[in-house]
C-alpha cells in the first residue's frame, strides 16, 4: 500500500495530546479548547479525514521555513512543498489581500491578471507548450488532461506508474494505482513497473536501463489496444514521489514518449510536485530528461497554498480539446488566485529559488550520502533539488524495506522539531522536500538531528 501525502497519517494513527501550555486562551479562542477537544470536534465534524503523526500537531502560525504549535514550539518545515516561497511570505500575502480588497470575480470578465500569468507562465515552458487552462487542484488539472489527450487521441486508456498518485476525482482515481487494489483498477487503466534502480527489476544503471524499463509500456499499449481502448496519455509523476522518489535513467522518458506517441498516445507531465524550481537545475522536472511533454500539468506551490492549478498544452492540442468539449471553471484563473501565482512566480525568479534548491539541496544530498556510509538501516539516497527520499532497508543485502523504522524516524524527527514525511511503495523512504528557502543551516540542523535519531536507531 502506497505511502501518498495523506498516507502517513492514516497508518501511523490519530490520538492527541491536550494542549494547556502558555498562550492557550489566546490561541484558541475561549481559553476551554485544547487539542484534545479539538481532535474530539475534528472526527465528528470533518470525519474520518487523514492527520500526520500518533499525536497530530497542531500549527497554529507558519513564518519561511518552520512552522508553530499552538504551545509556540517552532518546527523544522522540511515537508511542504505547497509553501515553496516560505511560508506566509509577505509578497504573496500583499498580492491576496490587495487583490481580494478589489476585485474577485469568474474568468468569462477581461482580467490583466490571467493574461499576464499565462505569458510569464509559458515563458518558463519549452517548445509549443502556449496555452493555459486554470483550475483549483493537482486533481482538476490532471483530470482535464485526461480529457484533452481523449479528445486529441479519440483514444481512451491510459498507462501511470504502479503505486501512483494523480489525484482524487473519479476519473483520476483510476489513474492513482495506489488507492486501489488490482482487481478495483479500471481496465481502461495499465499500470508499468518504474525505473527503480535501487530495487526494481534490473538494478544496473547503464545505456540498457533506460530502454529496459520503457519498453515496459510495451505490454501495457498491447494490453490497451486488446481491451478496445487505446492509448489516450501516458502521465508520470517527473519525480516519481509515490514509488520512492526515484531518478529515472537519463534517456527512460525519452523512450516512453517515443512508444506513447508512436500508439497515438499523449504524453503528460505531471508536475504538480517536481515543478516550479523544485528539483534545482531546470524549472520543471521532466526537463531533467530532455524531453517535451504534450501537456504538463502543475499545482501544489504554484499559489503558495492558494488553490491554483494549470494544465498547459500547446496551440494544436487545446484547439482540438475545443472541438469536442466546452471548458470552464468558475474559480479557475480568478484574479486572487492569478495574484497569488504572480507573486510566486516573481519570488521564485527574484529570490533565485532555484538556484537555492540546486546549491541546498546538492549540499544536503552529498551530506545524507556521508550519513548512509555510517549507519546500515540507510539503504539509499535519492532525489533532486530540494526533493530528496532516504530509503530504509533492515539490511543492505537483501534490501527489505524498514517500514516501522521510517515511521519511527519520521515521529522521532517531529519530537526533535523537525517535519518530514514518508513515502514509496512500502512506505520506507523518509521524504526531505522543504520550501525552497531552505537554507544551508537548515539543512545542518535537519542533519544534525537526523544523525541523533538513526544513533538512536541504530
Ligand atoms: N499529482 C501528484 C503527483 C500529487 O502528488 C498530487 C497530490 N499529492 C496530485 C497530483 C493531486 O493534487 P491535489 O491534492 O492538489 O488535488
Amino acid at each position: 500500500m502506497a505511502d501518498n501525502d495523506h498516507s502517513l497519517a492514516n497508518s501511523i494513527g490519530s490520538e492527541s495530546s491536550v494542549y494547556t501550555g502558555p498562550g492557550a486562551a489566546s490561541i484558541l479562542g475561549s481559553g476551554k479548547s485544547d487539542a484534545g477537544e479539538l481532535m474530539h470536534r475534528r472526527r465528528k465534524s470533518v470525519g474520518a479525514s487523514l492527520l500526520f503523526y500518533e499525536e497530530p500537531v497542531h500549527i497554529v502560525r507558519g513564518e519561511d521555513c518552520f512552522l508553530y504549535d499552538a504551545n509556540g514550539k517552532a518546527f523544522l518545515d522540511c515537508y511542504n512543498n505547497v509553501a515553496s516561497v516560505g511560508h506566509c511570505h509577505p509578497q504573496v500575502v500583499n498580492a491576496i489581500s490587495k487583490q481580494a480588497g478589489l476585485l474577485n470575480t469568474h474568468t468569462r470578465y477581461l482580467h490583466e491578471e490571467i493574461v499576464t500569468y499565462a505569458e510569464r507562465l509559458t515563458e518558463t515552458l519549452p517548445g509549443e507548450l502556449s496555452v493555459c487552462m486554470f483550475v483549483c487542484s493537482g486533481t482538476e488539472a490532471n483530470d482535464l488532461a485526461m480529457r484533452i489527450a481523449r479528445a486529441a487521441s479519440g483514444n481512451h486508456g491510459a498507462i501511470v506508474m504502479e503505486n501512483s498518485y494523480h489525484g482524487n476525482s473519479s476519473l483520476i482515481n483510476g489513474l492513482s494505482s495506489c488507492g486501489h487494489f488490482l482487481s478495483t483498477q479500471p481496465d481502461y487503466v495499465v499500470t508499468v513497473e518504474p525505473p527503480n534502480i535501487f530495487r526494481g527489476s534490473n538494478r544496473v544503471l547503464d545505456e540498457t536501463s533506460g530502454p529496459y524499463y520503457a519498453s515496459k509500456v510495451d505490454s501495457a499499449i498491447d494490453q490497451l489496444d486488446l481491451a478496445g481502448h487505446g492509448l489516450a496519455a501516458f502521465m508520470c509523476d517527473s519525480i516519481f514521489d509515490t514509488q520512492g522518489t526515484l531518478e529515472a535513467p537519463k534517456d527512460y522518458f525519452k523512450e516512453v514518449y517515443r512508444r506513447a506517441r508512436a500508439a497515438g498516445g499523449l504524453c503528460i507531465a505531471d508536475e504538480v510536485q517536481a515543478g516550479f524550481g523544485r528539483t534545482g537545475e531546470v524549472m520543471w522536472g521532466f526537463e531533467n530528461y530532455d524531453v517535451i511533454p504534450d501537456i504538463v500539468t502543475m499545482g501544489k506551490p504554484m499559489g503558495a497554498g492558494h488553490p491554483v492549478a494549470a494544465v498547459v498544452t500547446t496551440p494544436e492540442i487545446a484547439k482540438e480539446f475545443s472541438r469536442h468539449a466546452f471548458y470552464f471553471n468558475t474559480f479557475g484563473g480568478n484574479p486572487v488566485s492569478m495574484a497569488a501565482a504572480n507573486a510566486v512566480l516573481s519570488i521564485i525568479q527574484n529570490e533565485k529559488l532555484q538556484r537555492n534548491a540546486e546549491s541546498v539541496g546538492g549540499y544536503l544530498k552529498v551530506k545524507l550520502k556521508e550519513l548512509s556510509k555510517k549507519y546500515s538501516l540507510i539503504g539509499d539516497i535519492r532525489g533532486m533539488g530540494l526533493f530528496l527520499g532516504i530509503e530504509l532497508v533492515t539490511s543492505k543485502k537483501d534490501l527489505m524495506p524498514a517500514s516501522k523504522e521510517a515511521k519511527k524516524v519520521a515521529e522521532e524527527m517531529k519530537e526533535a522539531g523537525v517535519l518530514l514525511g514518508v513515502t514509496g511503495m512500502f512506505g520506507n523512504v523518509v521524504k526531505i522536500r522543504p520550501p525552497l528557502t531552505f537554507s544551508r543551516d537548515n539543512a545542518d540542523e535537519l542533519l544534525e538531528k537526523l544523525n541523533i535519531v538513526f544513533e538512536n536507531l541504530s
